[in-house]
């Protein structure tokens, strides 16, 4: 019997040799054996036979193996995949896996904690122009406290957004796949208020990656679910109806809780992500029982650094010991984990609308290099953050990693604790 490798498998050379399931956001570590007999599964002419019966029926279990050649039924074309299959190099020490990718820092919403403080905005949410074909929306996400905020921003010449070119963005997909890179995750601003948006979404496909757009959810429709290239999509939901209204605008949960409902029923995997503030304190059980309840299948909770927006908002900020004990909640996986012995973030790189590169997106204003540079430059120029080189002396630092350094950094020191973590474990300070 011959097998191939199944369209949603990717064989990497991380660390150790790999193969990634894309849909399943499974990362699966081999054998040298191992690692050969699935790279001959690769040929779709002749497929690639086996005796370990166990090995196999595991492959097939998982997803990574198939009986047939991989043809894929991808929004109802077939596409054979193994032709365009990218190359399997080596990766770097440590391997980018992740990357945040910034198409645009325009946006429709004026949050009160983001961390993107600039004049950009969409003519769409605030000036009429083009009409979202849900008949209610400009209507509502024009209702609020952000058009006095930003009226003066309005009316400036200033107001000016940045983005990726589709070439550009084209470029960083294809090296960071060279690099053997895993998941990358399209953020903004609001993504889909790209001007090219849709011909990213046409590329999309012809990449060996997982995509997750993360998005504030106000644009997602049926007719733009259906015709969407992403594995995932995340949606901002920073607590109950008032909570959330009350950071991001009136009738914005409404709204994006629709478009949760709307993207599960179009068959997306969905995931949530929320912000801990003080209006938002009470609906943590709460939240946690609906996003279980939806299908919700990763919520990340997390406390926004005190810089962009929230700056100024200062109602909107938390002590470490207010905020601190809301990070129990939260399930799934993330992107800013270390390993044993490295701290946050050490497969993450991140790539803002004005092409600049830095370790995430906080440290933008301290880029490593831009596009230009080539994303395997820059990542050399980002050091990994070694645990013992902490000044983190507790019994939880293999599990906490020193938590946020950007946080850490942000309350006085880079090598020093992120008291809102330190909270969480119960640590004095
Ligand atoms: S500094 Fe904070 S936001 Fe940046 S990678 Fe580390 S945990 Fe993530
Ligand atoms: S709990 Fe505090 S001291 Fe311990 S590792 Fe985390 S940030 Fe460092």
């Amino acid at each position: 019997m011959q097998y191939f490798l199944a369209r949603d498998s990717i064989l990497k050379r991380l660390e150790t040799p790999s193969v990634y399931h894309i849909k399943k956001d499974e990362l699966y570590e081999l054998d040298a054996e191992a690692f050969e007999f699935l790279k001959g599964c690769c040929s779709a002419e002749k497929g690639y036979g086996s005796d370990d019966k166990k090995f196999i029926d595991y492959c097939m279990r998982e997803g990574i193996l198939t009986k047939e050649p991989p043809y894929n039924k991808l929004r109802g074309t077939k596409i054979q995949n193994d032709k365009r299959r990218p190359p399997i190099k080596k990766s770097p020490v440590p391997s980018l896996r992740y990357l945040e990718l910034q198409i645009t820092d325009r946006c429709n919403l004026r949050c009160r904690h983001c961390y993107i403080d600039t004049n950009s905005i969409s003519k769409l949410s605030l000036r009429g122009g083009r009409r979202d074909r849900r008949s209610n929306l400009k209507k509502e996400i024009a209702t609020p406290f952000w058009l006095a905020m930003t009226d003066k921003d309005i009316t400036s010449e200033k107001v000016k957004a940045s983005e990726l070119s589709v070439t550009q963005i084209k470029n960083i997909l294809t090296e960071f796949e060279e690099m053997q890179g895993l998941r990358v995750l399209i953020t903004g601003g609001e993504p889909l208020l790209h001007s090219r948006f849709k011909e990213i979404n046409s590329i999309l496909p012809k990449f060996f990656l997982r995509k997750s757009l993360f998005t504030n959810g106000l644009l997602l429709n049926k007719k733009m679910l259906k015709n969407l290239n992403v594995h995932e999509i995340q949606i901002s939901i920073d607590g109950l109806e008032d909570a959330h209204d009350s950071l991001r605008g009136k009738g914005t949960f409404r709204i994006a809780i629709r478009s949760i409902e709307l993207a599960t029923e179009s068959g997306f995997e969905v995931s949530v992500s929320t912000m801990v503030h003080p209006k938002n304190l009470m609906d943590f059980d709460k939240m946690e029982n609906l996003f279980k309840k939806i299908g919700i299948k990763d919520w990340t909770v997390d406390i926004p650094c005190i810089t962009g927006r929230l700056k100024r908002n200062t109602e909107f900020q938390l002590s470490p010991k207010q905020a601190g004990k809301y990070l129990k909640y939260g399930y799934g996986g993330g992107i800013h984990s270390g390993e044993k012995g490295f701290g946050c973030g050490l497969h993450l790189m991140s790539i803002s609308a004005n092409g600049k590169i830095s370790k995430c997106t906080f440290y933008s204003d301290r880029a490593v290099g831009t596009i230009k540079d080539r994303l395997r430059k820059c990542w050399k120029k980002i050091k990994p953050i070694r645990l013992d080189k902490l000044d983190c002396d507790c019994k939880y630092i293999e599990e906490c990693r020193g938590g946020c350094r950007y946080r850490a950094e942000m309350l006085g020191d880079a090598k020093g604790k992120d008291l809102y973590r330190c909270a969480l474990y119960g640590q004095s300070f």
